[in-house]
């Protein structure tokens, strides 16, 4: 079962693992973007570890809750309330449930990208971080390697893609043959779901 803490430790991993794919992440966004995709979500995953560290909330839910809501309170830019959305609307379906299971946590995330989508209007193949993220829903019944693996493969599927969202898209044809940046740091979040560990 995965409780309070370990949705904690999962957030501090994601925070730590931005941290050090901050300058990838912001050269992503440079070529398809604004440059400043791995700075927002740095800013962002810095407050949210401060938050969660100083007082760490007695539930699932409540820490997702909390992530998201600062998430887009910090974040700048179209990521912050598309990850808050996401975290919110996933912590809301788990509820007050102080521990849950693989497949709880699986519907909770399933939940959010189905309100990130109805928030962006992107679809999967639009080139966003949904192409990362689904997959991995999809992949997180079986295990968290699982939905690693997926993940990973989801982001850089992204590269041919032509991007219908987003900054990406005012480029038309020159967003294909680079890796979506959303998607890179949707990849981090979902790995980190591993190496929290329950
Ligand atoms: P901004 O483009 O405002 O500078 P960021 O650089 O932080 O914001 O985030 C860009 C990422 O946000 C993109 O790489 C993409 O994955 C994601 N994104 C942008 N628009 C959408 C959307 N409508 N739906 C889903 N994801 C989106
Ligand atoms: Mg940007
Ligand atoms: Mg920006």
């Amino acid at each position: 079962m995965l409780d309070a803490d370990f949705f904690r430790r999962w957030m501090t991993v994601t925070a730590a693992s931005v941290d050090s794919e901050a300058e990838r992440l912001t050269a992503l966004d440079s070529e398809i973007g604004d440059a400043d995709h791995g700075s927002n979500l740095q800013r962002g995953f810095r407050a949210v570890k401060d938050a969660l560290d100083k007082e760490p909330p007695a539930t699932p839910g409540a820490v997702l809750t909390q992530a998201g809501r600062l998430l887009v309170s910090t974040v700048g830019g179209a990521s912050g309330p598309l990850y808050g959305t996401l975290l919110r609307r996933a912590g809301k379906t788990l509820g007050e449930a102080t521990e849950v299971d693989r497949q709880q946590l699986a519907e909770a995330l399933r939940a959010g990208v189905d309100a990130v989508m109805k928030l962006g209007g992107a679809v999967p193949g639009d080139k966003t971080m949904i192409d990362a993220l689904l997959p991995a829903v999809d992949a997180l019944g079986e295990s968290f390697a699982a939905a690693r693996d997926a993940t990973r493969e989801g982001a850089v599927a992204t590269t041919p893609m032509l991007a219908r969202k987003g900054r990406a898209s005012y480029l038309g044809d020159r967003s294909i043959g680079h890796q979506d940046p959303g998607a890179t740091s949707s990849a981090l979040l979902v790995a980190a779901l591993l190496e929290a560990g329950p």
